[in-house]
């Protein structure tokens, strides 16, 4: 029976990584739902959307489609705005810089967890986020709650960064993650909090392996 592995955490803390192994030993689809939050931000951020007026951000929801596909050559799902690819730019320290914000409006929050919502409905996924557990999916068979000290996922970050070409100073990253956090954690509508019935996962001194194997013993109990 194919079920849903619901994977939450802090920012940059190796959620991802993870989500596209297990999907991978599974043979599961993996959504990365921060990658959407991503794409809303760069249109907002494009089509000059007004953050604090409420019928311009619906108006533009209704303009705003987002997919996934897999690139052949780099094995990788990548995210596509309005039919074009995005993959790069919603990486991007600009980004990462206004999306907590984006996060915490409603309306967004609901035509996002709504379209998961659509794209789990057959389950068989590996879904990566702030709120698979407590919102998106809360009958979800599996959730992982994945955490580990800000230095060690700013170093992450910036590595990532840095192989693409964008070089950013460890306290700027730090900076943006620990406001990412707080933003995401304090929000009204579901905030990032650890779902009651979620393991919960440090990856500080752990190895990809090791977390990978993590999520496969939960789904294997
Ligand atoms: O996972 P990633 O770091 O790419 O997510 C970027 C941002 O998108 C998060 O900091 C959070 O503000 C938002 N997000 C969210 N709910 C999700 C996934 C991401 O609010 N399910």
């Amino acid at each position: 029976k194919k079920i849903v592995i619901a994977i939450d955490g802090h920012s940059s803390c190796g959620k991802s990584t993870t989500a596209k192994l297990v999907a991978k030993e599974m043979g599961y689809a993996y959504i990365d739902t921060g990658a959407m939050y991503r794409a809303v931000t760069l249109y907002f951020l494009e089509n000059y959307v007004d953050f604090t007026n409420p019928k311009k951000i619906q108006q533009a929801l209704d303009n705003i489609h987002i997919t996934f596909e897999r690139n052949a050559k780099t094995q990788r799902n990548e995210a596509f705005l309005n039919g074009l690819n995005v993959e790069d730019e919603i990486r991007k320290m600009y980004i990462s810089d206004k999306v907590s914000e984006v996060s915490v409006i409603p309306e967004v929050r609901h035509a996002l967890v709504h379209q998961q919502q659509k794209m789990g409905k057959r389950r068989g996924v590996v879904m990566d986020g702030r709120d698979i557990g407590t919102a998106v999916f809360p009958d979800a068979e599996v959730k992982i709650f994945m955490t580990a000290d800000v230095e060690t996922r700013a170093k992450r970050r910036q590595q990532e960064l840095l192989e693409k070409n964008e070089m950013v100073p460890l306290d700027a990253i730090v900076e943006n993650l620990k406001k990412r956090d707080l933003i995401d954690s304090t929000r009204k509508e579901s905030p990032l909090i650890q779902a009651p019935d979620a393991a919960l996962l440090d990856t500080s001194y752990i190895t990809i392996d090791e977390q990978v194997d993590f999520v496969l013993r939960k789904v294997a109990e």
